[in-house]
């Protein structure tokens, strides 16, 4: 999912709705923005794509000084109008709007303790499991202490907006597992997701939100604390690998610049391959092959085009919807692929559709060989931390050596970049364990405790 945040613009619901659109990528089931002019809370929300959602007429109703939003990646069954965020709980003491980027690992425990206090639970969401420890939590503590005590008993990955008639708060889990950053555009502070949605409404990034750090904008400014000391940071490799817009920067890390070195790394990594054309898997991996054109010297073509007109393929939640989406969405070029070696660059490798798919569809095309070359390494384990990497028995990799699956994707040869040429082609410092990146879905290894009933995103 992506989320957005704004306090103390006039234009906040238009800036929101930019912001949304920028972020479009990280999730098309759903878009909502709630404002607030210090008054109420006003929504609207819906299924679909932000610009399906938000017409100019809905946009203007909205008004305000203050709004979050949130653009939704959902998973089988929590779909639907209810699940789309933020979500809004009106009360008497004070309505509060919640929108989330994450999982919370423990939300299965946390929820069935509210359910046994008498909490009624309205949507699949764990987002709302902190809306109700928030207003459950007693009497006489301030609105602040009440949410530092609610985030305080979240475990797992969670970048949060919330928003109040007075005050637009966001916070981001220990471990710092999904990017979250802090930008000013004029007198107002934005926070975001992914960078990209900064520049499109011309802010500027301040800072990375900070793990265990709770933020509070209200008319008095900026206040920031912490709810939790800072674990091992650990931030999602994923998002530098296929998630995040080339655009953005991810805790001052340029994506585009990442995935190519991650390109170049590999071909280093390879060593000598005959090929004739190198080309990538549109959109998602045109950075790493343009980094590994360049260390090969083998040339960068366009072998395969994108359909502009299909979404993300692997965001589909079902295995046929996926298969088709492959098909409609990526041609080749004959003219490129006739007769030549191919090196086809791909930023990873899940369940195998993609890179199965593309390797018959290149050989069709005349292809003599193709050598696929992966960005990142094998995943084997699933993702507990809201990113869609399904059941092992689902990864193509798990139980696998590389040779076997080479043969099920029917690839001359198939080579996956290492883990340690991974992280140092990022380039994030390596003073903190793993460079402070999340690595559990290569490696198995989670940042955070997992619980017996952790729940992954996609069986909500
Ligand atoms: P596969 O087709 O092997 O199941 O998935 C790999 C392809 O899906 C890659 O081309 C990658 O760009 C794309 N993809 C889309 N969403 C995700 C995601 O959430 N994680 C990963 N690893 N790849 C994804
Ligand atoms: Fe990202 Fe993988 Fe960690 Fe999930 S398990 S947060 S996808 S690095
Ligand atoms: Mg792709």
């Amino acid at each position: 999912c992506g989320v957005f945040g704004i306090w103390g613009s006039e234009e906040a619901s238009q800036y929101t709705y930019y912001g949304l659109h920028a972020l479009q990528h990280r999730g098309q089931e759903g878009a909502g923005i709630v404002s607030t002019n210090g008054n109420g809370l006003q929504v609207i929300k819906g299924e679909g794509l932000v610009n399906d959602v938000f017409s100019n007429l809905k946009l203007d109703d909205l008004g305000g000084h203050a709004a979050i939003g949130q653009v939704r990646y959902s998973t089988e069954s929590g779909r639907g109008i209810e699940n789309v965020q933020p979500l809004v709980f009106r009360s008497t003491t004070g309505s509060l709007a919640v929108a989330m980027n994450g999982n919370i690992v423990n939300a299965a425990e946390l929820r069935e303790h509210l359910e046994r206090q008498g909490s009624i639970f309205q949507t699949a969401s764990d987002t709302e499991v902190l809306a109700h420890l928030i207003k459950r939590s007693s009497g006489s503590l301030t609105q602040r202490d009440r949410v530092k005590k609610a985030l305080s008993m979240l475990k797992g990955a969670f970048a949060f907006v919330i928003l109040t008639e007075d005050s637009l708060m966001i916070a981001q889990d220990p471990n710092g597992i999904r990017p979250l950053s802090l930008g000013k555009v004029g007198d107002a502070w934005v926070v975001a997701s992914e960078t990209c949605a900064f520049d499109i409404i011309g802010a500027e990034c301040v800072r990375s939100v900070e793990p265990g750090e709770l933020l509070i904008v209200n008319r008095d400014g900026l206040h920031a604390e912490r709810f939790a000391p800072t674990a091992d940071s650990a931030m999602c490799s994923m998002e530098y690998v296929y998630f995040a817009r080339p655009d953005s920067d991810i805790e001052g890390i340029n994506i585009h610049m990442a995935r190519k070195r991650c390109g170049k790394q590999l071909a280093r990594e390879i060593g000598d391959i005959e090929a004739d054309v190198v080309t990538g898997v549109p959109d998602s991996s045109i950075s790493a092959a343009i980094g590994f054109s360049e260390e090969s010297g083998i040339p960068y073509e366009l072998g395969l085009i994108k359909s502009r007109y299909v979404g993300r393929t692997f965001i589909q939640p079902s295995q046929s919807l996926r298969e088709q989406g492959v098909k409609m969405k990526l041609s080749p070029v004959h003219q490129v692929v006739n007769g030549k070696r191919v090196v086809m660059v791909d930023d990873s490798i899940v369940r195998g559709t993609t890179s199965k798919r593309i390797v018959k569809m290149l050989k069709e095309a005349g292809a003599t060989e193709v050598h696929v070359v992966i960005a990142s390494p094998p995943l084997v384990s699933p993702c507990f931390y809201g990113v869609d990497i399904s059941t092992d028995s689902e990864l193509i990799a798990t139980g696998r050596t590389v040779e076997e699956v080479r043969e099920l994707i029917n690839a001359d040869t198939l080579t996956f970049l290492s883990p340690e040429g991974m992280l140092d082609a990022i380039g994030r410092p390596d003073t903190m364990k793993n460079c402070g990146q999340c690595l559990a879905c290569f490696t198995g290894e989670y940042p955070t405790e997992i619980y017996a009933d952790t729940v992954l995103p996609h069986e909500k």
